[in-house]
């Protein structure tokens, strides 16, 4: 079973939900456990999971690298390029690669064999564990803009054989939905603010799209209004968990300390969830 914990806005606990969920689940688990950070712009849940960290990888794309020599400079490349990574003014082909996909369709269409794909790197991986829970990360450089293909290369480290929760980026856009897809089941993260509600609903437009099934995690729940109970009570979307604000809570996050490590309550909370989603999915239980 693969779960994504995901929001539609940065800064509503979704990594403080995964570290608990992932280390309360970890004691109950019939399966050893993975977890996968992919918010790989702003990775930090190795910081409450405080995994050995045992093996990493370079990550990135292949962009093209053109054969002035052979180039007859015909603009078929920058006329495919829907990314505009290319541009062809008069004898030279001006390549901006930090705009390329690395789809290979210049270099595919290129008349005269003018282009080879050379290797940009993006970022890196970092694969370990904590205990018996397998951790894997990713960490774009510093100004790039190409999360997605990172993202991709995390989560080819997905190990069929565990329960994997995956910690997403926030947001909808394509770093959020590269995060989740092919995912068994989403926990949204929100809290009950207008703010919150509008990006829940962008968030749940998002995984309808991509049918996957979801659920709601309240932070702040006894703040705020009533709008986010509401909706989802209209839109048949099951609230699993609601976490109260606490200055606790928080004087433990900013120590970078699980709650469940610190609270049987809480760890018992984090475990019934954890169940909860497991009979979403009993064949994998
Ligand atoms: S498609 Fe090939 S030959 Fe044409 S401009 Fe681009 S690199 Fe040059
Ligand atoms: S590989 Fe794809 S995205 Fe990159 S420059 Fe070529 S056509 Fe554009």
């Amino acid at each position: 079973m693969i779960i994504a914990l995901a929001s539609g806005k940065g800064g509503t606990g979704k990594t403080t939900v995964a570290v608990n969920l992932a280390l309360a689940a970890g004691e109950n688990c019939k399966h050893d456990l993975q977890f996968i950070d992919s918010d790989v712009e702003e990775p930090n849940a190795h910081l409450f999971i405080k995994p050995e960290l045992t093996s990493s990888e370079t990550a990135g794309i292949p962009v093209p690298q053109i054969d002035q020599g052979k180039c007859n400079y015909c603009g078929k490349c920058a006329r495919i390029c829907v990314f505009n990574a290319l541009a062809v003014t008069g004898d030279t082909v001006l390549t901006f690669l930090e705009l390329c996909h690395g789809c290979g369709g210049c270099a595919y269409f290129c008349p005269e064999e003018a282009i080879t794909e050379i290797f940009r790197e993006i970022g890196v991986l970092e694969m370990g564990h904590s205990n018996k829970m397998s951790f894997a990360h990713g960490r774009l450089n510093p100004g790039e803009a190409m999360s997605p293909p990172l993202i991709n290369a995390v989560k080819e480290k997905i190990d069929n054989s565990r329960h994997v929760i995956i910690d997403a980026p926030p947001g909808t856009s394509c770093p959020a939905v590269s995060s989740v897809r092919n995912c068994d089941y989403c926990l949204l993260v929100t809290e009950p603010t207008p703010f919150g509600l509008n990006d829940l609903d962008l968030a749940v437009e998002m995984l309808r799209k991509l049918d996957i099934p979801c659920g709601v995690v309240i932070n702040r729940a006894d703040l705020g209004d009533s709008g986010v109970e509401d909706y989802c009570r209209k839109e048949g979307i099951p609230v699993l968990m609601r976490f109260p604000w606490d200055r606790e809570l928080a004087r433990l996050y900013a120590r970078g300390e699980p709650l469940v490590l610190h609270s049987q309550e809480w760890k018992n909370e984090f475990t019934r969830l954890w169940e909860t989603l497991l009979l979403k999915a009993p064949s994998t239980s």
